[in-house]
């Protein structure tokens, strides 16, 4: 993101507000809910053309507001291989935050050990389930200044990778688990959909 511009200066009549000291945060996405064609599809590679930039801070606005610690450019209906991740707790504030975005992201390794650990998502709110993935991982990406990355990720960050590399694929953590569990909460979804 770009610095904001200056603020203009006030005409004479009219009163000048104070100008708060806090940068200005991009708008929030609506966040697309389960069942939806676009939560189940493909995403693109992305291109130098996408202006991922903005995208990508607009994401992080809306994952921070959410709040969630990771967000799929599917689950704002872009579909392109791009998300955000920030795992840190204390998102309230900006000191506090510590985000990535992870551009074309391509998993190099993973391990074979496998570990369970309980999973929600922003696309399913509410609802959680344990699901078991590898627990370690190797991933390449390009992060928004172009600059190619690899790094090892395990516990909760690997977890997290996994997860949103998924809604890449168009796959959703329910799709993990058991039919009758995945059923059950596609079912309560519709029903509060209703409500
Ligand atoms: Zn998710």
């Amino acid at each position: 993101m770009t610095a904001p511009a200056p603020l203009p200066e006030p005409a004479p009549d009219q009163a000048a507000p104070a100008a708060p000291a806090v940068p200005i945060m991009p708008p929030t996405m609506p966040i697309v809910l389960a069942p939806s064609p676009i939560l189940k599809a493909r995403a693109r590679p992305v291109q130098a053309s996408d202006a991922a930039g903005d995208l990508a801070q607009r994401m992080l606005a809306t994952m921070y507001a959410a709040p969630g610690i990771g967000l799929a450019a599917p689950q704002v209906g872009v579909g392109l291989r791009l998300f955000v991740i920030d795992l840190k707790h204390d998102a309230e504030t900006p000191e506090g935050r510590a985000p990535m975005v992870l551009i074309n992201p391509e998993i190099t390794r993973l391990s074979d050990q496998l570990v369970i650990m309980e999973e929600g998502c922003l696309s399913l709110p509410t609802h959680f389930a344990e699901v078991e993935r590898p627990d370690m991982l190797r991933l390449r990406y390009t992060d928004l200044a172009g600059a190619r990355h690899e790094i090892d990720a395990d516990g909760l960050l690997a977890r997290c990778i996994l997860h949103e590399i998924d809604h890449l694929d168009g796959v959703l953590f329910i799709d993990h688990i058991s039919a009758l569990k995945r059923n059950m909460i596609l079912r309560k979804m519709a029903k509060e959909r209703r409500t």
